[in-house]
């Protein structure tokens, strides 16, 4: 079968544009090396300008349209969504590696998002306060943040763009998205949905190239606000420019996730999300499982189980049926991933699962599971792939400490069924999102979303009712009738 690469652009102001003033770089497909999947041009930080400037020029408009007709366009994204999932789901699959089913679930995720953010913004977002003055009241309302930055990671390379794209619109941003260098394709698929859909010239914009054209865009002072998605290194440096020239920011970075095992744990149910939440998604999850906390004298037999559990993934290409576990994205990936899993081995690390499926190929690599201490690197950092490692403590209250002894905050689970346990746990475990008898991956799009910690620091949630924070501001008016003349 011959299929027609796609070529890359970026969408600036409405139009298409080649321009490569870095070149031109190549999308690979993980699974399939002999198969890259298109070509992409390179911009820099005059690309990036441009589109800044196209979103200056088009936000006005956009905000004098209204909720109603803003409205109206996302819902047409919201189908297309649905109608395009598997076409999008492809390309996620060629240029991420996850298996076709987990991009699908991403396509139809972003059409339930752009639903729910364009009915959500016909709900009142206004309060009213009395005052001490007769005939006076206080109305707090909303007005757009203005021109935005949105800065994107390969991992989600749907839906994590849409949760922030479609509040922004919604409420009437303008957006100059920077998506990341392993998933161009995918992004200029989504960009062409959104002009499909009606959204108009200069709205969104699209850059495609290295992380500095992201650079250029958070340092530039017509950029009111930047919500990121990515590593802690460059979070950090996003915040620090955007906070300097009293810009708003928001950071969604790293996890190092744990879940507490119990010894009165359902273990089918324990056992199926801690593999799911370590190895899922090839363990590159910000959310993902890096340590299970097995409580007492049940570790014998959920490490044994756990064990089944990695040996039992199928491992292979995305596109495949019956594949469970895609490859990493890319050969540097793998790299990393291997490097942490020799320290971990030179630290003493004990290996008891290593899945017998995986195919070779620059970017496969199997599950594997270890058991160890807090003496361990990969206890501690985050190694985004499918390794994570059996932790065991003797009581609760080691429990609780171990599962919040991190930099990281972003979600946790828990396995029990006593009460007390449970309350706890909502209330102690020092994460942004907190499962029981859940895996610490999976959210659903209408709840608040986000990190403690390293893994947010202070930012506004993301999705649900809480994404409006970010992206508006609220503004306080005093307003009473004048006598008439
Ligand atoms: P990354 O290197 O930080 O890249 C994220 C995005 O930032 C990419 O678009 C990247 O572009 C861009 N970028 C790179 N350098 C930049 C700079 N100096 N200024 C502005 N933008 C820059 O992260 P990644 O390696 O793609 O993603 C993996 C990380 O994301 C993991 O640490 C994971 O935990 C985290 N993550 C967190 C969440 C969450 O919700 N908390 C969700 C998913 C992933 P290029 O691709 O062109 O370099
Ligand atoms: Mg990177």
């Amino acid at each position: 079968m011959t299929r027609t690469a796609p070529q890359g652009a970026h969408l600036i102001g409405g139009d298409w544009s080649t321009d490569a003033p870095g070149g031109t770089a190549v999308s690979q497909n993980p699974a399939r090396p002999d198969e890259p999947v298109g070509e992409y041009p390179l911009g820099d930080s005059g690309t990036a300008s441009d589109a800044v400037g196209a979103a200056v020029e088009a936000q006005a408009s956009w905000r004098i349209l209204g909720f109603g007709g803003r409205a109206r366009i996302m819902e047409r994204a919201a189908v297309l969504f649905d109608e395009r999932a598997d076409e999008l789901a492809l390309m996620c699959t060629m240029e991420e590696g996850k298996t076709l089913a987990e991009s699908r679930g991403e396509a139809v995720l972003a059409a339930e998002t752009f639903r729910y953010q364009a009915g959500l913004a016909k709900t009142s977002t206004e309060r009213i306060f009395p005052t001490n003055n007769p005939g006076e009241t206080i109305r707090t309302v909303r007005a757009p943040l203005g021109v935005v930055g949105i800065v994107t990671p390969w991992n989600f390379p749907i839906l994590i763009p849409v949760w922030k794209i479609a509040p922004a619109l919604a409420f009437g941003n303008a957006v100059i998205w920077k998506p990341a260098s392993n998933t161009p394709l995918t992004s200029v698929a989504i960009a062409r949905l959104l002009g499909d859909a009606g959204v108009p010239a200069g709205v969104l914009n699209l850059i495609l190239g290295p992380g500095s054209m992201g650079g250029a865009v958070v340092a530039d002072e017509r950029v009111d606000g930047v919500s990121f998605t990515g590593s802690v290194g460059v979070g950090r440096q996003i915040r620090d420019v955007v906070t300097a020239r009293n810009g708003r920011v928001q950071l969604e970075l790293g996890g190092h996730n744990p879940c507490i095992v119990f010894g009165d744990a359902d273990l089918d149910m324990a056992v199926a999300a801690a593999v799911g939440g370590a190895m899922g998604s090839t363990g590159q999850k910000c959310t993902a499982t890096r340590r299970i906390i097995a409580v007492g004298d049940i570790h014998d037999e959920l490490v044994d189980r756990l064990v089944a559990g990695v040996q039992n993934l199928v491992v292979g290409d995305g596109q495949a049926a019956g594949v469970g576990i895609g490859p990493l994205v890319s050969p540097g990936a793998r790299a990393e991933v291997s490097e942490a899993v020799a320290q971990a081995r030179s630290e003493g690390a004990e290996t008891v699962a290593v899945n017998g499926t995986t195919p070779d190929g620059p970017c496969f690599y199997p599950p594997t599971l270890f058991v160890g201490g807090t003496d361990l690197t990969i206890t501690r950092e985050e190694v985004f792939g499918p390794v994570s490692t059996v932790m065991r403590v003797d009581t609760e209250d080691e429990a609780f400490a171990l599962a919040n002894d991190t930099e990281f905050g972003l979600s946790a689970s828990v396995f029990t069924n006593d009460m007390w346990k449970i309350d706890r746990a909502v209330h102690e475990l020092q994460a942004g999102l907190i499962k029981v008898n859940g895996p610490t991956t999976g959210s659903e799009i209408h709840a608040p979303f986000g990190g403690e910690k390293n893994s947010s620091g202070h930012a506004a949630r993301e999705q649900g009712d809480t994404a409006q924070e970010f992206f508006t501001r609220t503004r306080t008016a005093y307003v009473k009738p004048g006598r008439p003349r």
